[in-house]
């Protein structure tokens, strides 16, 4: 281990408390400033937009407790300066450091121009707002967007008894992270429960003074709505960090062991780096498990050095439930150039397809065949032929 001082590490949620959870239990005995710019113990998204908004407000982070009290809430980075290893936080503090970990996220993609009630979903405060807005009884819920969040959202508002519109921009929702197959599927699955289902078609604008009364579409008609969710994804959050020196590219961009610039690490939804099995492909990922993983790692690679760092080669992997359906998915399937269906059939709602590019396997998608993920997940981490498993 080389000798650092002074960490700090900037983003208070997963990756930044698996981060200092590392530092310390690796022995590092040195001053950890933890900036964080929101004002709660770190906490975990995934149920923001599941139980939550059931009414369930478990969102606890194991390990957030661990937390000392170098601990700066509600308080925001807003400039890094690698040369001088210097930080400015948005009270006009400096603080200087020897090491340095980037785990500030994401936020989601905004619409412009939109009034009240139409809304985003990515902090707890979100969450309740939302829940608050899903009980007052809306009659016409629209989500526009149909990834993870939007078709989520979208399941938990039709549990709830709600009218749901999900207006996406694609044939098929998440045909990008699913393939073509697993996504015609998916499009079924909403509607078999009741989800009304506008694919192809864009939204151009709101109606409505003050509170939204409509959602005006590419297809020049415009859909009744008095709720409204935006899942359209998300932006790395590295507006902090223009001028910094480091490579800004949809996020941190970072060696194959997360290194940005000496000193600094990069972790969790900000991060992206080349992988390592994928022909070093640069990836950022925004699943749980990776910003759990990279926290970690990047962490331990700062405290080691860079001469003795490890590679992240992690497979990605993701796991949802909608309208009661299990989808879990692994590696990147969107970099195939073939998927072979290998377990049972969409239409009986459990299924497993493999996903290869030049005959090798680069990911796998499984509808409540949780059996077959693994297997299909460790075939692809060892970068197996999928000759081999289909
Ligand atoms: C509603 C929802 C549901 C999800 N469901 C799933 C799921 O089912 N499965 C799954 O695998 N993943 C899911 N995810 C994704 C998962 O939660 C994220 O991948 C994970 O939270 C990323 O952690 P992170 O620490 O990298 O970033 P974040 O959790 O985004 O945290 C970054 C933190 O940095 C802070 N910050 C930003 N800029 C600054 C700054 N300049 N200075 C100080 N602090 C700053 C932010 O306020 C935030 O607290 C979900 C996410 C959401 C929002």
């Amino acid at each position: 281990m080389r000798t650092l001082n002074t960490v700090a590490v900037v983003g208070a949620s997963l990756a930044g408390l698996r981060a200092v959870q590392t530092l310390r239990r690796e022995g590092f005995a040195g001053d950890i400033t933890l900036i964080g710019a929101e004002r709660h113990l770190p906490y975990n998204r995934p149920p923001l937009s599941k139980s939550m908004l059931r009414g369930d407000d478990e969102i606890t982070l194991p390990g957030a407790e661990e937390l000392g009290d170098q601990w700066l809430k509600g308080r925001q980075a807003v400039r890094l300066d690698t040369s001088d290893r210097r930080l400015t936080l948005d009270d006009g503090t400096e603080l200087g450091y020897d090491g340095l970990v980037i785990a500030t996220g994401a936020r989601p993609r905004r619409l412009p121009d939109h009034p009240d009630g139409v809304r985003t979903l990515r902090t707890v405060e979100d969450a309740l707002a939302l829940r608050a807005e899903l009980q007052a009884g809306h009659e016409r819920v629209v989500v526009i967007g149909g990834g993870f969040i939007g078709g989520e959202v979208a399941s938990t508002a039709r549990a709830l008894g709600l009218n749901v519109t999900l207006v996406d921009a694609s044939p098929y929702p998440m045909t990008n992270v699913l393939g073509a197959e697993a996504a015609r599927w998916l499009a079924r699955h909403h509607r078999d429960n009741g989800v009304e289902l506008v694919s192809d078609t864009r939204v151009t604008g709101f109606e409505g003074n003050g509170r939204v009364t409509g959602v005006r579409l590419s297809n020049g008609s415009t859909l009744p709505a008095d709720l409204v969710i935006a899942g359209t994804g998300v932006t790395p959050n590295t507006d902090w960090l223009e001028g910094s020196g480091l490579t800004l590219s949809d996020g941190v961009v970072c060696d194959e062991t997360l290194f940005a610039a000496e000193n600094v690490v990069a972790a969790g939804d900000v991060a992206r780096w080349p992988h390592g099995l994928f022909g070093g492909e640069l990836v950022r990922v925004e699943h749980w498990a990776n910003a759990n993983d990279q926290g970690a790692l990047a962490a331990l690679n700062l405290l080691t050095g860079p001469e003795s760092a490890k590679p992240y080669a992690d497979l990605p992997s993701f796991a949802t439930h909608m309208h009661g359906a299990r989808i879990q998915t692994a590696g990147l399937p969107h970099l195939a150039d073939e998927s072979r269906l290998v377990t049972g059939e969409p239409d009986e709602n459990r299924f497993a397809i493999a996903f290869a590019r030049n005959g090798v396997l680069v990911g796998a998608v499984a509808v409540n065949a949780p059996k077959d993920l693994i297997r299909l997940k460790r075939a692809t981490a060892a970068a197996d032929r999928v000759d081999a498993v289909a």
